[in-house]
């Protein structure tokens, strides 16, 4: 069997049955995405928009496509006809974006609201408060292409498991309390926490859905 095969099936032995796998396979060619595919996997994260719109043009179309990066608003429309679900939604402006773009392909679009858990300034994010202006907006009301599936979030790249589980349970704090909203296009049952270092933490912690890209696709060649 092949090491890609071999790390799925490794990476899912991990996992319990009610958290979803996202292969996360950025700067990753379709040779080797596709050997995950045939290992079962159907679901994989992107964070470039118009690498995972290419991908998608080559792959075959069973898959559903993540996006799990930080977005451009203007790019939105490459990826509006067949994306699955948006992770890094940290704005109003870009749920707008996205939900006018969504209707011009008649389509409702997931998406999740990223959240900063992590002390470090680098990561992008908003705020429990932010979210709630948000959710309290009556203009929120009126974007009916967009679905908001749960909360996104990533915890600070340090050693320090106990940092990290620390804002592990901050999300999933905020996702209890942000459950009170009881709007049609905001439908909580996803927790997206989790990366190849500390997806198992997360999971302790009330991940539904992980992002694990280098556990098994190996390490990314940025150069
Ligand atoms: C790259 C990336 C991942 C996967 O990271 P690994 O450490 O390779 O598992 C998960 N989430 C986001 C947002 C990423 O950009």
């Amino acid at each position: 069997m092949n090491s890609i095969a071999n790390n799925l099936h490794t990476v899912k032995n991990n996992i319990p049955s009610h958290v979803t796998l996202v292969a996360v396979s950025k700067t990753k060619p379709v040779s080797e995405i596709l050997e995950a595919y045939n290992a079962g996997q159907r679901i994989f994260g992107e964070n470039k928009i118009q690498e995972m719109a290419l991908k998608y043009d080559e792959m075959p179309k069973d898959i559903e496509w993540h996006m799990i990066g930080h977005l451009q608003r203007n790019k939105v429309k490459y990826m509006a006809h067949f994306v699955h679900l948006i992770h890094g939604v940290d704005s109003f402006k870009t749920l707008v974006e996205i939900n006018k773009q969504a209707l011009k392909h008649n389509r409702v679009i997931n998406c999740l609201l990223q959240l900063k858990i992590a002390k470090e300034d680098t990561k992008f994010g908003l705020s429990i408060t932010e979210v709630e202006a948000i959710l309290n907006s009556e203009e929120l009301k009126e974007l009916k292409n967009i679905d908001i599936k749960g909360v996104m979030g990533m915890a600070s790249f340090i050693e320090d498991e106990a940092v990290i589980r620390t804002e592990f349970k901050t999300l999933k704090t905020f996702f209890e309390k942000l459950k009170r909203f009881n709007l049609s296009n905001f439908n909580p049952t996803v927790i997206s926490m989790g990366m190849s270092g500390d997806y198992k933490i997360a999971i302790e912690e009330g991940s539904t859905m992980v992002r694990v890209g280098s556990a098994i696709f190996g390490l990314r060649n940025y150069s």
